[in-house]
């Protein structure tokens, strides 16, 4: 039981072993219990309710229901809900006994090289997490960051100590689980999502959807959040709240980001450490998108026509045979253009999140067995496509902020033999955060040029 307790908060009612052998274990002060849900005093003198697995202090989270279980007029809380009904009444039980180090001895199997600046920010990071001192890893698309986290993961495994990557995206952690399993053997890895399991023994590396970190409690010596500014979540305060209680409180904080926002850069703090790659793995500068006006796009659409422009950049990509992938606010509008578009080439399919045959098209378009696809925002990240080509139809939209533009730009040049691709941004006029985006792009590409001038690299 303790292997499975170690570090986790759970929901009595959800363990899986007998309540007499957890009720045992209570008794004997190995197992600690709160409330699912309390009452705590507010700065301003009133009170709120606190979910004690989420943490959060939302009134508008919580519900009274008429609790079968109590016969009272009982609160849940609806921001966890997905991972089993915390209310009121109900216990959240926690180890208290001694902890157990994870088992296995790591040994890092990954034989690949760094770059100079890869090998810098692994140095500067690892020295970071042993001197338990916040670290934030800079890298852009395409820096190769994975790589640069074998090594400093490793360490901490070797010195016995628990670790935990948390991304806000699914995708990622399933992107992420196969590379750390073949790079570091001999120790425990659990990839934690929505419907995942709960893996067996006790894990020395977990690799989690930031959710799943509401499960755990003064789990991890070291957690390191990546992609933590994806679309749609951002480094928020329920996040953040998470990701301190899955910490020991001796526990150490690390940021992996290609688009470092105002509220991540707070969080890092005066006392953090920062490690910037400003240039990809293969040296070559980030595709700089472009603006191309794509007035009243949208009537047109609605008439049953591609925009002229838009029709004109697709059938050259059909004509070039280059990959491309077109990007859209919104699934209704993608859906109502996916038709336009197969009249071009029957070939072009759609994606969005819920889409059951998403990971299967894009593979289709890795393989060039369709020439293209329409997309949502779900696809700005985890992609590597040879030559792939970018669109984004109406950039002006709020979905499309300064991170999503530079992630979807990211998609672009990413292989050594093909390394630049044209990003066009699509518009009914161009915003703030366009704008931002091609500042930030063009100051990292000046960055990298002056890091590669550097002699001592
Ligand atoms: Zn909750
Ligand atoms: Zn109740």
């Amino acid at each position: 039981m303790q292997e499975f307790l170690q570090g986790r908060i759970w929901l009595r009612e959800l363990l899986p072993f007998g309540q007499e052998a957890v009720d045992g274990l209570i008794r004997d002060g190995l197992i600690g219990t709160v409330p699912g849900i309390t009452t705590v005093r507010k700065w301003h003198g009133g009170t709120a309710s606190r979910c004690n697995r989420c943490l959060s202090e939302d009134a508008r989270h919580f519900h009274a229901f008429n609790c079968r279980k109590c016969g009272k007029i009982c609160r849940y809380c609806r921001h966890c809900l997905n991972m089993g009904r915390v209310a009121q009444c109900d216990e959240l039980l926690y180890w208290s006994g001694p902890d157990l180090p994870p088992a296995g001895n790591a040994v890092l199997a990954w034989k690949g090289r760094l770059t100079p600046l890869q090998e810098r920010a692994a140095g500067e990071l690892e020295e970071s997490l042993l001197a338990r001192r916040t670290h934030l890893l800079h890298a852009v698309c395409g820096a190769g960051k994975t790589e640069i986290l074998f090594g400093p993961v490793h360490r901490l495994l070797s010195e016995g100590k628990r670790v935990c990557i948390a991304t806000p995206r699914t995708d990622v952690v399933l992107e992420l689980l196969p590379r750390f399993e073949k790079a570091i053997g001999e120790t425990v890895i659990h990839g934690l999502y929505g419907g995942s399991g709960h893996g067996d023994g006790l894990a020395g590396l977990v690799i989690a959807t930031t959710h799943q970190l509401f499960r755990f409690r003064e789990a991890f010596d070291a957690v390191i959040v990546d992609e933590a500014d994806a679309f749609p979540y951002s480094f928020d305060r329920t996040l953040r709240l998470a990701v301190r209680k899955a910490l020991k409180s001796d526990g150490v904080l690390a940021v992996v980001t290609a688009t470092p926002s105002p509220s991540i850069l707070s969080e890092i703090g005066r006392e953090g450490r920062r490690s910037v790659i400003p240039v990809r793995f293969h040296g070559h500068p980030l595709p700089v998108p472009r603006a191309a006006p794509l007035f009243g796009y949208r009537k047109k659409i609605s008439e049953g026509k591609i925009p002229e422009r838009l029709k004109t950049w697709t059938l050259e990509r059909l004509r070039k045979e280059e990959p491309f992938l077109i990007f859209f606010p919104s699934i209704p509008l993608m859906e109502q253009c996916l038709p336009l578009f197969s009249s071009l080439d029957a070939g072009i399919g759609a994606v969005h999140a819920s889409h059951p045959e998403r990971r299967s098209l894009v593979m289709a378009l890795r393989e060039g067995r369709v020439p293209g696809l329409l997309t949502t925002t779900i696809l700005e990240r985890g992609i590597t496509i040879p030559r792939l080509q970018i669109a984004v139809v109406g950039s002006e939209k709020t979905v499309f902020d300064r991170s999503a533009i530079i992630q979807i730009s990211g998609r672009a040049g990413r292989s050594p033999e093909h390394p630049d691709g044209e990003v066009i941004l699509f518009h009914h006029g161009i915003t703030p955060e366009m704008d931002a985006a091609v500042r930030e792009i063009r100051r990292l590409n000046l960055e990298g040029r002056k890091t590669f001038g550097m002699p001592a690299l």
